[in-house]
């Protein structure tokens, strides 16, 4: 048996559980991945990502020295580059040079409203700080955002509005404290792995009862008292019908209503019309189900409600939000140990690049930037005239690629994400990536966005650098260098600051904001200064207290596992009337199915990094997964090549015959560029939000 050198702790890069890991090292080299049994996330428990998905780190595919292509790429004419004969190698001298020149000259010439930048979940705090500080501070401009804006933007916006406080309200191992819990549009045994563990132990241990509403039959539903399965997109029918059954009946809870709500009066006329048989006319749920449902719900102790991408990644993705929040509102069942509105966040860091800024209409903190006070706060921190800073709201992610050409996006500044597979109508996409006057990419591997960049910027992996993530249930843990970066690569804010000093020295302005940390415990340090939920999370205290959970107020301040005990931030919660409102696309004769798009187990977004990975292998190639009713009528076998068309693009992939989808439902993951499901999804968005529908474009299925 191998003797390690050293086995260093650190958190799982890949979902937003935050997985204690540790890495052992010998000569170098991470040959092996555990858990300790009293790691406080995940008591010893891995996925197969935590366990096994690591190896990427070392694949020779990855590019560990800075690139510029060796012919220069002019808007409309952009290709994508994947042979690396198409570029050429440079220092890292050269190729910052080179990038500070090209931004310098499109701002100087189009002016602020030309640059935009994606930040990046998977990359830590720091250095999704300094990447929003970086264009703020220097550009002048507010276009920053990251992929929450595909995921859980409608349930931000949603959250902020009812409560005033988008994060998750409990902890996620409080589940097994629930009474009842509602699971809907989430499918946790594939994407929050951990966290279905301890759902299930919720469910057998411990005795709680089990709702899923969700238009797939997920693995969970084997767990759950009562399944509804509902037609993507009826959310608002089926969950209000829900309040409109706890209403009628009494059950809801008048003392926390009085003491901590308002506009109850509005929000439950409008509730009225939602009869369980109005629901069921629209959402196909059995009218007794969802009676039982809402019974159970409202008479349980201590009930919680977690979600995921199926709530808010819709044209009505606020509403399908606020009827969840409408539902705890009306019950009490927040503000207390083992309740909760508990969306289930995606991505390892997406929380910390949220607080982070990583935001277009926020500062760090969730401070809006068109508010003059927050305003005068950061221009003080980074040292900038009065005024200085742009009030104006950003764009968000969707909105800077559609953008892109003459007045609007010229330069795009793309750190680890991967907008090309992504994005949704990729074929829109790609027209835009190739309309860009400027592209920098900086990551692991040459991916399909970073394709099309002028400078590949070599980035260190998450175990190549210092740092820290925030999971899910707002728990900042370090992450550790464990080796050397590879190659020449860096660690990303290494990359921003030296960046940034090139920047400023063109445009002239002398020290603007500071950019010599010697360490990202400084870069922390200062975000607390000016973010109160972080003041008292320090390395120092991590190092020694393992995870904190914000807010933490000071460096006394032990965290907080579960908030709005005595009150909300924005005061009372506050209900909102709602109505329905169909998906963008329903099914017709041409497009008869509903496609759902997501993640499985073995790979994440994109692909980057999976596969990469001997994940690969788990899971190869993409599968539509089509219930064997709708593919015995259409003829299709397990297996068959089937191709899959939109009114946007059509894909060739096999057929999953499975049961575990719904009649009239298909899924496809979004993991794979030989059959990208984002060429198939429509861009059409949620107003208030801007995130897509992914979860309901309609398509036809036939065989290949
Ligand atoms: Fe990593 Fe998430 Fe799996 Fe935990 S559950 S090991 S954080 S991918």
């Amino acid at each position: 048996m191998l003797t390690p050198e050293c086995i260093v702790s650190t958190v799982c890069p890949f979902c937003g559980v935050g997985c204690n890991l540790e890495l052992h090292v010998r000569d170098g080299f991470i040959y092996k991945v555990t858990s300790p049994f009293d790691a406080v996330v995940n008591h010893g428990n891995l996925c197969v990502k935590g366990r096994f998905g690591y190896d990427f780190i070392y694949n020779p595919q990855r590019i560990t020295v800075p690139l510029i292509r060796k012919t220069p790429q002019r808007p409309g004419e952009r290709t994508q580059a994947f042979d690396l004969s198409e570029w050429r190698e440079a220092s890292w001298d050269e190729a910052l040079d080179y990038v500070a020149d090209r931004l310098v000259e499109i701002y100087r010439k189009d002016g602020s409203h030309a640059m935009a930048v994606y930040c990046c979940a998977k990359a830590t705090n720091e250095d999704n700080y300094l990447l929003q500080k970086m264009y703020r501070a220097l550009f002048r401009t507010n276009n920053v955002d990251h992929c929450t804006r595909l995921c859980h933007a409608a349930s931000v916006v949603a959250l902020q509005m009812a409560i005033g406080s988008a994060a998750m309200s409990n902890t996620a191992a409080e589940v097994i404290e629930n009474d009842v819990f509602i699971l809907t549009g989430s499918n946790p045994t594939e994407n929050h792995p951990i966290i279905a563990l301890q759902m299930k132990a919720a469910v057998r241990k411990y005795g709680a009862k089990l709702i899923v509403v969700d238009p797939r039959r997920i693995e969970m539903v084997d767990y759950a008292t009562l399944y509804l399965p509902i037609k993507p997109g009826t959310d608002v029918p089926v969950f209000s019908a829900m309040a409109h059954v706890i209403l009628k009946e009494g059950l809801y809870n008048r003392q926390f209503i009085a003491e901590r709500t308002e506009n109850f009066e509005a929000f439950a006329a409008s509730m009225e019309k939602f009869t369980p048989e109005y629901a069921e006319n629209i959402s196909g749920v059995d009218r007794d189900l969802i009676i039982e449902a809402a019974r159970l719900y409202a008479t349980a102790k201590n009930a919680a409600i977690y979600w995921a991408l199926g709530i808010p990644e819709s044209s009505h993705g606020v509403a399908n939000a606020l009827s969840l929040i409408n539902l705890a509102l009306l019950t009490g069942h927040i503000g207390r140990r083992g309740t909760g509105l508990n969306p289930l966040r995606g991505q390892n860091n997406v929380q910390g690049a949220s607080d982070s800024g990583a935001m277009p209409w926020h500062y760090p903190g969730y401070q809006r930037v068109d508010v003059e006070d927050n305003a005068r706060r950061w221009e003080q921190a980074w040292n900038i005239e009065p005024g200085g800073l742009s009030r104006e709201l950003g764009l968000t992610t969707t909105e800077i690629l559609s953008s892109v050409g003459p007045g609007g996006v010229r330069a795009l500044y793309i750190m680890g994400e991967n907008p090309m597979m992504s994005e949704p109508n990729l074929n829109h996409t790609r027209k835009k990536m190739q309309e860009l006057e400027f592209l920098v990419a900086q990551d692991l591997f040459i991916n399909e966005s970073g394709a099309f960049a002028d400078v590949f910027l070599p980035a260190a992996s998450w175990a190549e650098k210092e740092g820290t993530f925030t999971n899910t249930d707002r728990r900042v843990q370090r992450v550790r260098q464990v080796i050397p970066p590879r190659g020449q690569s860096r660690p990303d804010w290494e990359i921003i600051c030296d960046l940034a000093k090139r920047i400023e020295k063109r445009l002239g302005r002398p020290q603007t904001a500071y950019w010599d940390y010697r360490h990202p415990s400084e870069v922390l340090e200062e975000m607390g200064r000016y973010v109160p939920e972080y003041a008292g999370v320090t390395y120092e205290r991590l190092e020694r207290e393992g995870g904190l959970q914000t807010p933490v107020w000071d460096r006394q301040h032990p965290g907080t596992p579960f908030l709005f005990a005595d009150t909300f931030p924005r005061g009372r919660g506050k209900f909102y009337p709602l109505d329905y409102t169909p998906n963008a696309e329903m099914p017709d004769e041409d497009y008869p199915f509903v496609l759902s798009t997501g993640r499985v187990l073995e790979h994440w977004h994109g692909g980057t990094l999976t596969r990469h990975s001997w994940l690969d292998d788990l899971f190869p190639e993409p599968l539509v997964d089509i219930h064997p009713g709708d593919a015995a009528h259409l003829g299709i076998q397990d297996g068959d090549a089937v191709r899959v068309t939109s009114r946007r693009g059509s894909i060739v992939l096999r057929a999953h015959v499975t049961p575990k989808t719904n009649p009239g439902v298909v899924f496809i993951p979004f993991h794979f560029r030989e059959a990208a499901a984002n060429l198939l999804t429509h861009d059409i968005l949620d107003p208030q939000a801007k995130i897509p529908e992914y979860k309901a474009a309609v398509v036809r299925v036939t065989k290949a």
